[in-house]
């Protein structure tokens, strides 16, 4: 049986990774959308789809969940959200569960006939991607939000800079 989380995942944080871990608790596979994937170098997505690709497989090595386990595939938006969930599915392997916290995707796939679970939320105050780009952007310790992984990958991508600099105005 197998189960979809989708989410942006700008960055991939410990969330994620506990959400995924619970999930597989309940599913023998679990597909992981990434969503938004045609987005990045800006300061609500400053990462690609390839970047956060990165970040997930390096994140759920680190943490012993091997490859047989989960499938990554990026989503990029379409226009019309009332085509989106056949527009997901053309992309993923076949699915019987949905996890989300968001009530856009769950109002769709309630709609398309699929089973919408809401998983449970872990220090969501602190382990958000929200939190965690406002963090980087103003020195303040996001790495205890991330994966050991996802730190070594924005490290390697220059992520932080690239950061500060969309974050400065044109003079
Ligand atoms: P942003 O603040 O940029 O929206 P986010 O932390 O909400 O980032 P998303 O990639 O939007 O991350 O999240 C997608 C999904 O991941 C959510 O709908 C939720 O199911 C799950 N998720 C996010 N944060 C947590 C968390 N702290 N605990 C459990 N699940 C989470
Ligand atoms: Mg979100």
């Amino acid at each position: 049986m197998r189960g979809l989380l989708v989410g942006r995942m700008q960055p991939v944080h410990n969330g994620h990774l506990q959400v995924i871990k619970s999930i597989l608790k309940e599913v023998d596979e679990v597909i992981i959308g990434i969503g938004s994937a045609q987005l990045s170098h800006t300061l609500k997505d400053p990462f690609t789809a390839g970047e956060r690709v990165m970040m997930l497989t390096k994140a759920l090595s680190e943490n012993g969940i091997h490859a047989s386990k989960y499938y990554i595939i990026p989503i990029q938006d379409v226009a019309c959200n009332s085509t989106w969930v056949a527009h997901v599915k053309m992309l993923t392997p076949p699915f019987k569960y949905i996890y989300s916290g968001n009530p856009l995707v769950q109002r769709l796939f309630i709609e398309a006939g699929n089973k919408v679970t809401e998983p449970p939320l872990f220090n969501r105050e602190t382990y958000s991607g929200t939190e965690v780009r406002r963090r980087i952007l103003l020195d303040e310790d996001w790495e205890s939000l991330v994966p050991k992984s996802v730190v070594n990958v924005i490290k390697e991508i220059d992520g932080i800079s690239r950061m500060k600099h969309l974050s400065k105005k044109e003079a």
